[in-house]
């Protein structure tokens, strides 16, 4: 068989064509014949990352694969970063545009998770086999596709598996990454992350405090008159509880646990709490955290007041999780050739909020989107995930025609 040996260079034209012109670029046409040959493998491929066990702050087994995988696909300048992200760039005619495709490579199961898969047919079944394996596998598959059609993009695309996107990881790969590593040299951002077709624009982002009250604490009858930290903290819940938050754009508030005490007939020496406030919207989530710290304190002076400073009770909440919050633009170009991309591709427009690694790129005024990696399934999070193939590779087309829409 023949095969071509020079790049399939993207025509002049192409820099101007529409997502549904670029689809019927030879050079993009081939991308897509690769794709569909190369699903098969891709697949096995996402089986086969997704049996290297990657929990929350303990990525790196994951990512030397991907740091071995992006050599064997000719990446250059194939490295890992202070956060464990693994970084690839395929070059483009110029460096710049500069487009990053990631996906993450964190699940939110801890260390000793039987992650074998089981596969049936079209379905597979292992926890994070869709979140983010199928993410992954399409990251695969896009340098894959882009590779066996000799696509030479206009721009530069850089692919990093990144840390970090789940829980506790706080984002903590796309803070090093937007912050440090690639500082400055980002000109657009998609994130593949999870199954489905949809598009993320909107970023929610979060505060989390774990918030501790102390007091000297005593007997419940001999210290009585004494101030309580359980009963400072539950002045504190009731206040958080009254608080008045946006519907438009939705914003929240959460207290998802607490502790404290040793008996019931002491007067607790500490007490704590762990709370979550989200918005879509920076200045809400900004106007929320100041009626919180403000509460937090207000609890307290009433506490102590209350019992007329007999053994004051103190309180400091402490920060635990940022996301930050961002949006990038219904109108802007980057959502826009997404939506024109999988119209092209007969997939039905679904934009969504949510809370991913776009939020940091969303959050400095980077174009950045999220979109799903194709295929079904349910169970996100759970050890019972499952993910359905059936027509994934549509969401690998979309993934590489937006790549090339982007990269020029
Ligand atoms: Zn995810």
């Amino acid at each position: 068989m023949l095969r071509y040996s020079l790049p399939l260079i993207l025509s002049v034209t192409a820099l101007a064509q529409s997502p549904d012109a670029l689809m019927h670029d030879p050079a993009v046409q081939a991308a897509f014949a690769a794709a569909e040959r190369n699903e098969p493998q891709i697949l096995n491929e996402q089986v086969r990352v997704c049996e290297i066990p990657a929990p929350p702050f303990k990525e790196e087994a994951r990512g030397h694969e991907f740091m071995r995988l992006f050599q064997e696909l000719g990446l250059k300048e194939v490295r890992m970063d202070k956060a464990g992200n693994v970084i690839g760039v395929r070059p483009g005619a110029k460096p710049r545009p500069n487009l990053v495709f990631s996906a993450h490579l964190d699940t939110v199961f801890p260390e000793g998770t039987n992650v074998k898969v089981t596969r049936e047919g079209t379905q597979m079944k292992a926890p994070g086999i869709g979140d983010d394996c199928r993410g992954l596998a399409v990251m695969l598959a896009v340098i894959r596709a882009l590779n066996d059609a000799h696509v030479q993009t206009p721009g530069t695309i850089t692919f990093v598996a990144d840390t970090g996107e789940e829980g506790l990881g706080d984002l903590r790969g796309m803070k090093q990454l937007f912050g440090e590593t690639l500082k400055g040299q980002i000109d657009s951002f998609i994130s593949v992350d999870g199954i489905g077709l949809g598009i993320t624009h909107i970023g929610v982002g979060s505060l989390r405090y774990r918030v501790m009250f102390k007091g000297p604490g005593g007997h419940s009858y001999g210290a009585f008159g004494m101030a309580n930290p359980i009963q400072a903290m539950g002045r504190a819940m009731a206040k958080i509880d009254d608080f008045q938050v946006p519907t438009t754009p939705k914003t929240t508030f959460n207290v998802g646990r607490v502790g404290g005490g040793t008996s019931v007939n002491a007067i607790p020496f500490e007490a704590w709490m762990e709370v979550d406030m989200r918005s879509a919207d920076k200045a809400s989530l900004a106007a929320l955290n100041e009626k919180f710290k403000t509460a937090m304190n207000e609890a307290v002076t009433e506490e102590n007041k209350r019992w007329n400073n007999r053994g004051a009770v103190s309180v400091a909440p402490e920060l635990v999780g940022i996301r930050p919050a961002g949006e990038t633009a219904k109108d802007s170009h980057i959502v826009q050739t997404a939506i024109a991309v999988s119209k092209a591709l007969g997939i039905a427009e679904v934009l969504r909020e949510g809370s991913t690694d776009s939020n940091v790129p969303m959050n400095l005024g980077i174009p950045a989107i999220t979109i799903s990696g194709g295929g079904q399934g349910s169970g996100v999070h759970s050890l019972g995930e499952t993910f359905d193939s059936k027509d994934s590779v549509q969401g690998t087309k979309r993934a590489i025609l937006l790549a090339v829409a982007l990269a020029r």
